[in-house]
């Protein structure tokens, strides 16, 4: 049993934090988010994650897991710190830093004896360097030692738990082989492969492997756009190539781009990082660029579908960046309704779990449904933006004879050409022929 605090209590800090529980320790989580922790300590989940409810439940229950603002408390507690603040894109795309230095400070001020700071947080390599100057300088107590270990996190929202319970692999970088072997035997009941490494190259992997997903999904979209264009399917291009081992069929469906936490913010500080480096990352910028253009190119089907978009019922279906998930950071629907209510359309939106989190994003004037069914009601044409099962298996007759026209652009390609066809609808899809 060891005792872990875990700075940040958001999607990943809450996840491991539990997760961390789970397996037998006793652990803090903590966050300046006064509302968050109140939640938290009332076994109300702040955020939407299947399965968290129950995991955070069992473990506050079994009093291995604990939830506090006393950050300064909360690090005099623990031997190991876990980093798991946010690091948003700032103003000028490098990722803001400005979280996890006040939490090193904050653990220099309270460093009450031997710990070692893990920093889950996705950080610029070279943080954890920073990270260990700000501790040192911030310490009260001078004798006190520490280490600093780079431990990203990999999950993703919507199946976050199962990921971090059987994650597929942990790096953990450090200078220091006893803490990197501490933080590796905290991971063996997840029973998952430990990958040693320096910290700045932990760092890296965690850049490097994002913005190659990223770099896969702008690649097909790529693809899909020519496919439009040469009467070519992009369903049976990504299937075709996805058979080939070397390739791998994950994060090859076309679609509207990607969105969400990560991937955005992480393809634009890497591009930050090689270029503060001296190496200008053409590939990467033009990953970013492909992605961005890729709703735009949504948005004009959608309008030339259509006929021009002032005056239009438009049925929204899906607003989350991904299904399962609440999280609105950089979802398409950002973009395309602010987009459509500009021209002059009404905006219908439906999502089963982010209509909440969508309101304090979007702009007013767009109807909020809880059933799909009540969006499209009356639509002059829908747009999918999100691929929840509720939309995937929606009722096709139904929807056909719910909307004035039956007209569907499809952003995540959820539905078979010939299905569409068979129940009359007008469908445009990503990188695969119209159904007129
Ligand atoms: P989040 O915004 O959901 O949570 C961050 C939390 O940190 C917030 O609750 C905030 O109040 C708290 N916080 C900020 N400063 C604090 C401080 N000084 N002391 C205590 N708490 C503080 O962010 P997230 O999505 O959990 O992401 C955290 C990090 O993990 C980011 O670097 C992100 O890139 C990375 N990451 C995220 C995911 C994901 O899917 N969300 C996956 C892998 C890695």
């Amino acid at each position: 049993m060891r005792k872990i605090t875990v700075i940040g209590t958001g999607y990943v800090g809450l996840v491991s934090g539990a997760c961390f529980s789970e397996i037998g320790n006793r652990v803090i989580c903590c966050d300046v988010d006064e509302n968050k922790i109140n939640r938290l300590r009332r076994g109300e989940i702040p955020i939407y994650e299947p399965g968290l409810q129950e995991l955070v439940e069992r473990n506050a229950k079994a009093e291995r897991l604990y939830f506090t603002t006393e950050v300064g408390e909360a690090i005099e507690s623990s031997d190991i710190i876990y980093i798991a603040v946010g690091t948003p894109m700032s103003e000028t795309g490098e990722a803001d830093m400005r979280y996890v230095m006040s939490a090193a400070k904050k653990i220099g001020e309270h460093l009450n004896g031997h710990k070692i700071i893990v920093n889950k947080s996705t950080v610029p390599v070279g943080t954890g360097e920073l990270v260990r100057e700000v501790i040192q300088a911030n310490k009260k107590v001078p004798w006190t030692r520490f280490d600093v270990v780079s431990n990203p996190e990999f999950l993703r929202e919507g199946s976050a738990i199962a990921d971090c319970m059987s994650m597929d692999r942990a790096i953990i970088g450090s200078d220091n082989q006893e803490a990197a072997d501490v933080i590796a035997e905290l991971h063996a009941p997840f029973k998952t492969r430990i990958f040693f490494t320096d910290l700045e190259s932990a760092e890296m992997i965690k850049y490097a492997a994002n913005t190659f997903l990223a770099t896969k999904i702008s690649f097909i979209n790529a693809i899909a756009n020519i496919c439009e264009r040469v009467g070519a399917n992009v369903a049976d291009v990504s299937a075709g190539m996805g058979l080939d081992s070397r390739i791998g069929s994950k994060f090859l469906q076309a679609g509207i781009g990607y969105g969400g936490s990560c991937f955005p913010k992480d393809t634009y500080a890497l591009a930050h990082i090689s270029d503060k480096a001296g190496y200008d990352f053409e590939l990467l910028k033009s990953v970013i660029r492909t992605n961005q253009k890729q709703r735009y190119i949504v948005m004009d089907k959608l309008r030339e579908a259509v006929g021009g978009l002032a005056g239009k019922q438009v049925a929204v279906l899906g607003l989350a960046f991904k299904p399962e998930t609440d999280d609105m950071r950089y979802a398409p629907s950002l973009t395309i309704v602010p987009e459509l209510l500009k021209q002059g359309a009404s905006v219908r939106a439906y999502d089963p779990i982010a209509s909440d989190s969508a309101k304090r994003e979007l702009p007013s004037g767009v109807h909020y449904y809880e059933r799909l069914e009540q969006a499209v009601n009356g639509a002059d044409v829908c747009v999918i933006l999100t691929e929840w099962q509720s939309v995937v298996s929606m009722d096709l007759a139904l929807i056909r004879s719910l909307m004035k026209h039956p007209v569907i652009i499809d952003g995540r390609n959820c539905f078979d050409l010939q299905v569409m066809e068979r129940f009359g609808f007008e469908y445009h899809s990503v990188g695969r022929p119209p159904v007129n």
